[in-house]
């Protein structure tokens, strides 16, 4: 995948602006609801007028303590909100807050899996601020002018940002996956890459392995994953020439052009220095203090690693399926649900990988839309254990009841599975008399596929299987199908 040629070594650092998802803004009472009409959530303090004065919004702190107990990071017990200074229109009061020497959160960790290896990314720090408003031109340029919203104005952010641990532009994008994963698992920030919720500085340089650091450019406000791996990969290429044809790689910002596939310069690098940053006479400093960040831990959920050895030891799954089973929490918190609602451990993480993904992803549906809910799920499973339905039978019944979704839980949800079964004639034939009668008709008509196993080839009794669970209409106990021919077979 990855383009570097040889003798180049590729170099990255991810800085993510994560959005909290607090109801209110980091420093003022206005809403932070994506979408609504401009400058209506944007109030006296967002607009930046004389004499207001910024407030802290704990919800916000409380989720960067989160995210920094959730990295193994060290919660700073004394932050500092400082103003970083520059002009821009949709900052009306000329600097944005955020942090600067002293962080809340300081190093920490991220795990990340690619191509089976397993690697860690380590974080510098994270950091709270505020966002900016946006510049508006659609519709408005024909005018020549631009409109500001500063609706976005002062919504809470949570700055992450790693050393320069990547080695390629996969790594980057599987780091910033498992970031993405982390916190929407926490739910401190919704995730939506395009509502902006979630996007990504990529800082990339090369260099001759064991030299020095090379020197790099950032990427600015990447909002997919595929525009991540694409802009770097981009950038990499375009070092690697400059370089090799005498030139030298100026530090600076760029930005990633989607339709022409490419990064262009936007700004020559501007330094710490530039910004004048110093600490925010409005705010006194953030201290949190142990109790504070104990109350945060017993709020937090059962994180996906810890969640999946558990899923493992207590329900003996697998650790594919146990990955599978917690790659989110809706979809791990569907699983126990239908466990703890008395389906059979083994079989509704073999249902719900396959059977339940697949369709999920035919309709293109979250699990948290699933039409089909957990104690009907449960329901379903149960009628497979106790042999009333088998497993054809039971893919029909949930096809039925994902078309005609029922809303009953507890006892009126195995009365929904039981009346589709019985709608559609669908009960499994466990009479034996039955089966064999079934048995002695396919065998009297298939005399070749009986020769060829008699001569040693075990295709051919999959294929009687076949034949008889054809002859039943799908409907016959599959284990006793394989019990009554293997008998008659060696009779
Ligand atoms: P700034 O705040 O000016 O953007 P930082 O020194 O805080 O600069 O670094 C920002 C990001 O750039 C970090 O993720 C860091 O790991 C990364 N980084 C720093 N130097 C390099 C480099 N030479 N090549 C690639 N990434 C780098
Ligand atoms: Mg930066």
């Amino acid at each position: 995948m990855s383009t570097t040629p040889a003798g180049w070594e590729v170099v990255i650092g991810l800085e993510t602006h994560t959005q909290l998802s607090t109801a209110s803004k980091i420093f003022s009472g206005s809403a932070t609801t994506f979408g609504a009409a401009p400058n209506t959530q944007a109030n006296v303090v967002d607009l930046a007028l004389p004499g207001t004065l910024p407030v802290m919004n704990r919800g916000a702190v409380e989720k960067a303590i989160m995210f920094g107990l959730a990295v193994n990071g060290t919660i700073a017990p004394h932050s500092v909100f400082a103003r970083k200074n520059y002009f821009y229109p949709d900052l009306p009061k000329g600097y944005q807050i955020s942090q600067f020497e002293l962080p809340v959160v300081v190093g920490g960790k991220v795990g990340i899996v690619l191509d089976g290896v397993e690697k860690t990314v380590q974080l510098t720090r994270a950091h709270l601020e505020e966002d900016a408003g946006k510049s508006l031109h659609e519709g408005l340029d024909t005018m020549g002018v631009s409109g500001i919203d500063l609706n976005r104005a002062g919504t809470p952010l949570l700055e992450i940002v790693t050393e320069p641990d990547m080695r390629s532009a996969a790594e980057a994008v599987a780091y910033a996956k498992a970031l993405h994963g982390l916190v929407t698992w926490l739910g401190i920030c919704d995730g939506n890459m395009q509502e902006g919720s979630f996007r990504c500085d990529a800082n990339v340089s090369i260099r001759k392995p064991g030299a020095p650091l090379g020197t790099r450019c950032e990427i600015k406000n990447v909002n997919s994953f595929r525009f991540l791996e694409r802009a770097i990969e981009y950038e990499i290429r375009r070092q690697i020439e400059l370089i090799e044809d005498g030139g030298r790689v100026v530090q600076e910002t760029r930005l990633y052009d989607a339709d022409r596939d490419e990064t262009r310069s936007m700004r020559s690098k501007e330094d710490a220095m530039d910004y004048r940053y110093f600490p925010d006479p409005d705010l006194l400093p953030l201290v949190i203090d142990a109790a504070w960040i104990e109350r945060v831990k017993s709020a937090m959920p059962e994180l996906f690693e810890p969640m999946r050895e558990r899923f493992m030891s207590q329900y003996g799954l697998s650790m594919y399926d146990a990955g599978l089973l917690t790659s989110s929490r809706s979809t791990a918190r569907y699983y126990e649900d239908v466990v703890i609602l008395g389906a059979d451990a083994s079989l509704a993480a073999k249902w719900i990988t396959g059977t339940l993904f697949a369709r999920l992803s035919l309709d293109g549906l979250n699990i948290d839309r699933c039409p089909v809910n957990s104690g009907i799920f449960a329901s379903l499973l149960k009628r497979i254990s106790d042999n009333t339905i088998n497993s054809t039978g039971a893919k029909q019944v949930f096809e039925n009841l994902w078309n005609a979704p029922q809303n009953q839980d507890g006892m009126r949800s195995l009365q929904s599975v039981d009346n589709s079964i019985a709608k559609h004639g669908l009960e499994q034939v466990s009479d034996t008399g039955a089966i064999e009668k079934i048995v002695d008709d396919v065998l009297a008509a298939n005399q070749k596929s009986v020769d060829e196993f008699k001569a040693g080839k075990e295709k051919a009794f999959q294929s009687l299987v076949g034949q008889v669970m054809k002859a039943s209409n799908g409907k016959a106990n599959p284990a006793q199908v394989n019990e009554i021919l293997k008998k008659k077979l060696s009779g």
